[in-house]
Formats: structure tokens, sequence, C-alpha cells
């Protein structure tokens, strides 16, 4: 796959006027090597690169493909919503109608303010917290990803980890001070935080589902736990959603765990699914927290193109076509792609651990499925790379880095199920050496 492609034309032109040719570092394919496809066209569970070499996608625009790219019910909501005007900076009824379909699917939010993006959420959840309790420290995890405001970007997951950066310049070190950051799944050191900052925690942030370090997901009992601690402090607890919420379930991880068990955090972050792969994502809690946002409240918060009205008439379709036997298709194939990575790399010889968050799926090149961060990190990393374009020169696009989650849309049915397992010998074999 050398030689001048238009891949490497486009990208040669895009490293002249984008730093790093992208608008997102990970896109930029340096954890893996090579050339990074632009991709030109989607439909249902394949993607389409300028020089018209067709994949399978497993990245799914990073989740907001659940049903697949392209949805004709979305595309055509979208159309709709366009041909009657791009925007107007002023209520419109489809912000309504999308917050009562969150609302209705998960019952501890009362009231959702919709932003551009997950890093705006997080972002304001933060606010909210701080000025809720009148306190100003954050509790983080290692690993976990929330986005890129100043205060989430120590030991940060996704981009942040694939880069190995421990944290990112231009942070003011006054800012990183009121982040405490602990490592995942580790609630004795979430007590000796507080036990170290009585009455000074605002929040504790944690990936509902962590999928930024590759998947991690919680130990059972793990949530229950933040909620009681923080519960115990008078601090709150923001479950970020972004990546689960409306993906591994229709009411989120929340619906997995807390709905089950009968807790729930008191503020959500949600994006990703619900802007049906427009710029939309929302924070989402009970009235006594919500009506704190201006203009109820004193917090404030705003956004030119906050509630857009094509990308909620996206979100509205999407969850609307987001039914039960979705789901289900959803489930069978991330079920049937663990399985079938699994026997490959056993054959290979390859040590190996599938790691699994519901219908989230990810590879780590170790033994013992690792537990947070710096497990996470400890895994024969260089594996990835070949395994990684062994798979994409079978037609099968994969997530640039090792430490990020594998996304199956409702799209994929049989025939990209058998394409992805055909792709998966050899990309073991490669990936064994
Ligand atoms: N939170 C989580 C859990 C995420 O996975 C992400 C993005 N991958 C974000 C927040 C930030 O969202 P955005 O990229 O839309 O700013």
């Amino acid at each position: 796959m050398t030689g001048r492609t238009a891949n490497q034309r486009l990208f040669g032109a895009a490293r002249a006027v984008l730093p790093g040719g992208v608008d997102s570092p990970v896109r930029a394919w340096g954890a893996v090597g090579g050339v990074p496809r632009f991709l030109v066209s989607g439909r249902g569970a394949y993607v389409t690169d300028a020089d018209g070499a067709t994949y399978v996608d497993l990245v799914g625009q990073w989740g907001p493909a659940l049903l697949g790219h392209a949805h004709r019910e979305v595309v055509a909501a979208v159309q709709s919503a366009a041909a009657a005007g791009l925007g107007f900076g002023a209520p419109h009824p489809r912000e309504t109608e999308l917050a009562r379909s969150i609302v209705e699917r998960i019952p501890p939010v009362e009231q959702v303010r919709f932003v551009s993006s997950g890093t705006e959420a997080t972002m304001t959840a933060l606010r909210l917290a701080r000025a809720a309790t009148g306190r100003d420290l954050i509790v983080k995890f290692a690993g976990c990803y929330h986005g890129h405001s100043d205060g989430l970007l120590t030991a940060a997951g996704s981009g942040v980890a694939t880069l190995g950066l421990p944290d990112s310049a231009g942070v003011p070190a006054a800012v990183s001070a009121t982040t405490i950051v602990v490592d995942y799944n580790d609630a004795q050191a979430v007590r000796d935080a507080f036990a170290a900052h009585p009455g000074r925690i605002a929040a504790v942030i944690t990936e509902a589902a962590p999928a930024n370090m590759g998947v991690v997901p919680p130990r059972p009992g793990f949530n229950a736990e933040l909620r009681a601690i923080t519960a115990a402090d008078g601090a709150l607890l923001i479950f970020d959603e972004v990546l689960t919420g409306f993906r591994v379930d229709p009411r989120g991880w929340w619906g997995l765990e807390g709905a089950a068990e009968g807790w729930s955090p008191d503020l959500f972050t949600f994006g990703k699914v619900i802007g049906g792969g427009l710029p939309l994502a929302a924070l989402a809690g009970p009235g006594s927290l919500m009506g704190l946002l201006a203009p109820a409240g004193p917090v404030y918060q705003a956004g030119t193109l906050s509630g857009n009205p094509l990308a909620t008439a996206a979100g509205l379709a999407m969850l609307g076509h987001a039914d039960d036997a979705a789901y289900a298709r959803i489930n069978k194939a991330a079920s049937a792609i663990a399985a079938g990575l699994r026997e490959a790399l056993h054959a290979a010889g390859v040590a190996h651990r599938v790691q699994r968050a519901g219908n989230l799926v990810s590879l780590a090149f170790r033994e013992h499925a690792p537990k947070n961060y710096s497990q996470a990190r400890d895994q024969e990393l260089f594996r990835y790379a070949p395994f990684f374009h062994a798979m994409a020169d079978a037609g099968v696009l994969l997530p640039p880095s090792a430490l990020e989650a594998w996304f199956v849309s409702a799209a994929h049915d049989d025939a990209a199920v058998e394409r992805i397992l055909a792709a998966l010998p050899a990309a073991a074999r490669a990936a064994a050496g």
C-alpha cells in the first residue's frame, strides 16, 4: 500500500494546512504508522476511502454510528431538517422532543442541557458540581478520557494515552492542582482521597465503563461503591456516558448496572449516539441540580450551535430506530468478533485478552485482563501495528490504537462479520511476528 495513492496525496496536502494533517490526533495513525485513509463515504458497516477501497468499519465514527453509516432514516431526517433552516439561535421544538426522549429512557434524568461536544458536557458538569457543592476539587481516574478541557487532561485516555502524554502542555498548574487522579477500579484510593481532603471534593467523574484505555470494565460493585463514597461526603458522582450512553443499552451503562442495583449518579454526560453522528452532546440530571444552569440559575453555560436543529433531528431519528432488535444485532456481532479474535490469536500463539464492556470490544496483548491504566499500558503494544495493518490490507478498518474500543454497529450483518473473521487469522500471525 505504498506509492502515490490518493490517500497519500491528501495527507500531504492536509499536513501543510492542518497540524499533523488532522483535526483530532488519533486520526493521524501515529501509533500504527502508515498513511491514514481519507474516508469519503460510508454506508451501513462499510466505508470507502479516497482510493476507492472499501473496508468493514469498526471505528464507527468513534461511537455515534450505532446503526451504521448513512442510515436511511437518519439521513432523511437531517435532509428534511436542513431544508427548514440550518439553525436559528432560538428555541426549537426538537430540543424539547430529544430531551424528553432521554428523560423517558433514563428516569434519574429530569432535565437536559444540550451542548455540541462531549468535552463541553463534562466541562460544564464539573462547573455545575463545583457550584452545587461550593467545593473545588475533582477526582478522576487515570486512563479515563472526558474530553480536552484543562482540568480533565491529567492522565487522560484516548489520544492522550495513544500519544503517551502524561499531561497536555499548556494546562495551568493551578488548574491541574484541582484534579486528583487515582487508579481505576480502586475504591480504596477514592476513599483515601476523600480522607485526605474531607469536605473539599466536589465530584468524582468516571467513565461509566471505561473504553478510552482500551475497554477496562468496572469490577462488579465498583460504580456502586463510588456512589456510596461520594454520597457519604456530600460530593457528586458524574457518570460520563458520552461513549456508553445509548450504545451498550437503550439506557446506557446505567441501564445495565445502576438501574438493576437501584442507584444512580447525580449527573450524566451523553454525546456520540444522541447526536446521530452530528455535533451534539448533553449533561443531564435532576431538576434540583440542572436548575442551577443559566438562565434558571447562576452557573453560566451557552452555545451558538447548542441544540442545533439538524443535530437534534439526527439524534431523534437515531434513538427512534435504536430498537431492541438493533441492540441484539450489535451484541451478536460483537460476540462473534470477540470469539473470532480469541480463536485466531490463540491459534497464532499470541498472549492476549479480549476485553468487553457490553457490546464494546478491545484487544490487549497481555496475559491477564487489565484492570486499570497502568496495566492497560503494560502490554505488548508493538503487536498492534502489524495486526492493524494486516486487517486494513484485508479490508477491515480498526481503531488506529490498541488503547481504543472497537465500535460495532447494527449494520454489521453476517457478511460484514464474516469478512472480519476471515481477516483475523493472517492478522493474528502478523501480530505474532
Ligand atoms: N467522554 C468520553 C467518555 C469520551 O469517550 C469522549 C470522546 N471520545 C469524550 C468525553 C469527549 O467527547 P468529544 O470528543 O465529543 O469532545
